[in-house]
């Protein structure tokens, strides 16, 4: 089960997430989030959400990360840490 320190791992994770897609992240840092993803549907979620996304974006020829899905990330990790405070 997740607990707070968890979600504040989460944070860390999806402010590195785009980085991560882009293949910019650290290899040191894309095997914790992996190993990380395991254990973490919320983090599984939010991947294969973006990854839906820019599916859809990129058959626009839109590479970057829209804002408002990135702020959609963000207020759903905020919305966590908040139910657990
Ligand atoms: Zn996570």
């Amino acid at each position: 089960m997740h607990d707070h320190k968890e979600c504040t791992e989460c944070m860390q994770f999806l402010e590195l997430l785009s980085d991560y897609h882009d293949g910019e992240l650290d290899l040191a840092l894309v095997t914790k989030f992996e190993v990380h993803m395991i254990d973490c549907e919320r983090c599984q979620a939010v991947v294969k959400t973006l990854r839906q996304t820019i599916v859809y974006y990129g058959e626009t020829r839109c590479k970057a990360v829209p804002q408002e899905v990135h702020s959609g990330i963000m207020n759903a990790i905020r919305a966590c840490i908040d139910t657990k405070e």
